[in-house]
């Protein structure tokens, strides 16, 4: 039923919160294909990932049947610390804009990791908790992972050991030193502490990291050490299922007003976010019970959805993960130096590339600059300061609402706001500055980088 007034902000109440997570596989005609072992091209078995990850979490991974998995206890009260986090009406976006359209956003920056990654680190922990582990490993590029991480290890009293790309570690100390204060043992990557790190040290000295790296680090620390498992914040089927809770909570609220959203709006770097904001929604469109339109954006300097190939490939730049299918852009490829908006990964999530490929979404990619513009119009107005990986759908969901303006549809439009961007100022200090650019790569550049992509 619809109601008059639509409240600023939408909230749940403690006993109207999700208490399963939604397995959008379970609903996929077409289920996203399976990881491959990268020796035999044969299907991950448990077992094999088992090496990796602790085991509840190789079940989630390879459960494409169970549409509602149990979020435990111990975890919803976690949760119950930070969320439901705020589903916003944007009345001031939407006066500012003159436009008729209904603009809501769901707002995952209000916890101190800055970002949504903390809804699955949160989970990785417990269950690593759980099987008697004594800690994890994991990388961390620009810092919001390793930082969610660290405070859901801090909670369960695991440890963490996290590798930071170098050039990271030297250029973002306040982020280090957040993760730092949850507990976290925190090595610049490459290290002299993994074989592979100091392979790569002897090979190219001096050198400032990469993401590719520090996942190889992050994997053999895990696998040679006792008690230890790996846990990775994105791409994996695993992390979309935690992430639902995004999606799940955002229904909820907006069932109790009778609002039904025409458009939903994500970024997408690897996936998460938008998998799990879509995820409840893309399940009504798959069983045929309702019909929306589902947008992922990403940056042009990384379009792995708009322009990359639909294949098999390594997950990281070591080429020591399983390969996964996805669209990709061929894992050595590195998005132009200039490029600071984030979403840099290669590659996009199996489940959402199936449904990409099935024709059930679709995808756009837009300039950096227009990022930085909409980001900067959006703080003004509504008063948040969002990451610059958020700041992509704002664009997205701006222009939509533009597009009604012009045509007086009266379309509602959701998107996700995934964080806040206090520990992005020098990205914002370059496009403040005006010296922020734009790169596009080339034809040639991305049939160069995927050329490299392993026959399967
Ligand atoms: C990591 C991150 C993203 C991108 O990751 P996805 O897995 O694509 O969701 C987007 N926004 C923020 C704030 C992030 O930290």
């Amino acid at each position: 039923m619809a109601k008059d007034h639509i409240p600023y902000k939408i909230y749940l109440e403690e006993n109207e919160m999700p208490k399963t997570w939604y397995n959008v596989r379970a609903d996929m005609k077409n289920k996203p294909a399976p990881l491959l072992n990268p020796g035999t091209l044969k299907p991950m078995t448990a077992a094999e990932l088992s090496g990796v990850f602790c085991d509840e979490l190789v079940k989630q991974e390879l459960d494409d049947v169970t549409p509602y998995i149990e979020i435990p206890e111990e975890i919803r009260e976690f949760y119950n610390m930070y969320r439901p986090s705020p589903l916003v009406r944007a009345y001031c976006l939407e006066k500012k804009l003159g436009t008729p359209a209904k603009i809501y956003y769901k707002f995952e920056g209000n916890n101190t990791s800055g970002s949504h990654k903390l809804n699955s680190a949160i989970a990785q922990a417990y269950y690593a908790k759980k099987q008697g582990l004594k800690g994890v490993t994991t990388e961390t590029g620009a810092g919001q992972w390793g930082t969610a991480l660290s405070m859901a290890c801090a909670y369960f009293g695991l440890d963490c050991k996290v590798y930071m790309v170098k050039v990271s570690y030297e250029q973002k100390p306040f982020r280090r030193e957040v993760m730092r204060t949850y507990g976290a043992s925190v090595t610049p990557s490459p290290s002299t502490e993994t074989a592979v790190g100091r392979k790569i040290l002897a090979e190219h000295p001096g050198t400032t990291g990469s993401l590719g790296c520090a996942i190889s680090e992050a994997v053999e620390a895990a696998t040679t050490r006792e008690g230890y498992r790996y846990v990775l914040g994105s791409v994996l089927n695993q992390v979309l299922l935690h992430q639902s809770i995004i999606g799940l909570e955002t229904k909820a609220a907006m069932d109790k007003y009778g609002i039904k959203p025409d458009v939903i709006i994500g970024c997408a770097g690897g996936g998460s976010n938008l998998g799990g904001l879509i995820a409840p929604f893309m399940g009504e469109k798959l069983r045929g019970e309702a019909d929306y339109e589902f947008i992922a954006v990403e940056p042009a300097s990384c379009p792995s959805f708009t322009r990359g190939t639909f294949a098999y490939d390594f997950c990281d730049t070591g080429k020591v993960c399983p390969l996964a299918k996805m669209y990709t852009l061929g894992c050595g490829f590195i998005p132009a130096a200039n490029h600071a908006g984030g979403l840099r990964y290669h590659g996009m999530s199996s489940v959402l590339s199936q449904l990409y490929a099935d024709g059930l979404m679709r995808a756009i990619s837009v300039k950096q600059t227009e990022v930085f513009k909409a980001a900067e119009y959006f703080a003004r107005v509504e008063g948040i300061l969002p990451a610059p990986e958020s700041s992509h759908a704002i664009k997205a969901a701006i222009d939509e609402a533009v597009k009604c303006r012009e045509t007086g549809e009266e379309k509602t439009i959701l998107f996700g706001l995934t964080g806040t961007g206090y520990f992005d100022m020098t990205a914002y200090e370059q496009y403040n500055d005006g010296k922020m650019t734009d790169y596009v790569p080339t034809d040639e550049e991305i049939k160069a980088s995927v050329s490299c992509l392993p026959k399967v």
